[in-house]
């Protein structure tokens, strides 16, 4: 077998690093062989394509009236049952009030980590007085455990990369950890978002993990299948792994294995 390795100018996201934790050879075949969906991720398709789509469209309406389009304008463009709950719970529940804050709403920051770059593209960051805070909304029809949330990638990589490479947001100066909180925001449970202080410790627990991380891959040249052999259900690539044909159907799903490794909301950031 020919020696595999990152394609030159390579760039880590929370995506890819996601896929690397969950299975090195997922990472191997959609990052260095760049093979797109060769399977369905689960079934029946046509739903979990719909349920991507209205995820992206409920992001872009945030957007909108984030950057300042009246509700009324947005309303009539939430045009599904799925979306209507959605901006409704986002009108009637207002998770802080960073009305007094600069909000940066899709920034994308990015930092040399290792030998390579890491990048982020945030829904978006409230700063006012050197504190900031990630919110990011998340259209899962399940909520995940906080615990689970806690050990993503995304959870590690946003916080620690705003405080790498946030400094342009503060006014020069960097942000300390402990001034930096990430909030998900669950469309179908508006009142139950789930909080992530942040401290110094947590930091460079994080990024020095993401350092090795990101050397490990860099100097890899063997890609092993997960054990975990749950994870595959719901993965494209099984057809290459011989771990099966059928897809898991959404009534075998549980929040944690389901929800994230469908990738529902991540559609944007596997292209980085
Ligand atoms: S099918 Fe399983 S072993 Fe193969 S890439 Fe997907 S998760 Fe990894």
């Amino acid at each position: 077998m020919p020696e595999q390795t990152l394609p030159a100018g390579f760039t880590f996201s929370q995506s890819s690093l996601q896929d690397y934790s969950d299975c090195p050879r997922r990472f191997q075949l959609r990052y260095i062989e760049q093979l797109k969906w060769p399977a369905v991720e689960s079934e029946p398709a046509l739903e979990n394509e719909r349920r991507q789509q209205e995820g992206q469209l409920f992001h872009r309406l945030v957007q909108q009236r984030l950057i300042g389009l009246p509700a009324d304008k947005l309303t009539p463009l939430a045009s599904t049952l799925d979306l209507r709950r959605w901006w409704e719970n986002y009108l009637t529940h207002p998770i802080d009030d960073v009305s007094g804050y600069a909000q940066y709403v899709e920034v994308t920051l990015s930092a040399p980590v290792g030998t390579c770059r890491l990048l982020a593209k945030y829904d978006l960051v409230a700063v006012r007085d050197g504190r900031a805070v990630i919110f990011d909304w998340k259209t899962s029809h399940k909520r995940p455990r906080d615990e689970w949330m806690a050990a993503r990638m995304q959870t590690r990589v946003y916080r620690a990369l705003l405080v790498q490479a946030g400094t342009h947001l503060n006014g020069g100066k960097p942000f300390e950890p402990e001034q930096v909180e990430m909030v998900y925001w669950y469309a179908d449970f508006p009142s139950e978002p789930a909080r992530f202080p942040y401290n110094a410790a947590q930091h460079k627990r994080d990024w020095d993990g993401l350092t090795g991380i990101v050397n490990e891959i860099a100097n890899h040249r063997v890609f092993p299948l997960t054990e975990d052999e749950k994870k595959c259900a719901y993965c494209p690539y099984r057809s290459y792994c011989n771990r099966g044909v059928a897809a898991g159907t959404g009534e075998e799903l549980e929040t944690e294995s389901a929800e994230a490794q469908i990738n529902f909301e991540q559609i944007a950031e596997i292209e980085f």
